[in-house]
């Protein structure tokens, strides 16, 4: 029997998402994914305007060389 502050079903990028949050609030967290490796990675090219800042909420790095802004956004 194993016990966590946080269970969360599906290791998308909600899922992803919210593990990264809960465990920088110091939750234990378990995500458990009904896939079978290698999950198909359904996102292809670019981040919706408000993703940009959230994921750099989470502690996740966008260098420049990764990425390039689209539609003059600033983010
Ligand atoms: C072809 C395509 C291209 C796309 N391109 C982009 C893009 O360029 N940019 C962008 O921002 N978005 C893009 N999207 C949208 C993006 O993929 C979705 O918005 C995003 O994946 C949604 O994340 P999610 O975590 O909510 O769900 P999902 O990514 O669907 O993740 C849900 C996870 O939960 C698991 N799951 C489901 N039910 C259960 C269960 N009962 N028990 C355990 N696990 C379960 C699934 O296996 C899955 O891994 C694209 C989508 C498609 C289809």
């Amino acid at each position: 029997m194993t016990t966590t502050d946080v269970f969360i079903a599906g290791g998308g990028p909600a899922g992803l998402a919210a593990a990264i949050a809960a465990r920088r609030k110091g939750l234990d967290v378990i995500v458990a994914d009904g896939a079978h490796y290698p999950i198909e990675k359904a996102c292809g090219e670019g981040l919706m305007p408000g993703t940009a800042q959230a994921l750099r909420e989470l502690g996740v790095e966008i260098r420049k060389k990764m990425a390039t802004n689209f539609m003059g956004s600033s983010s």
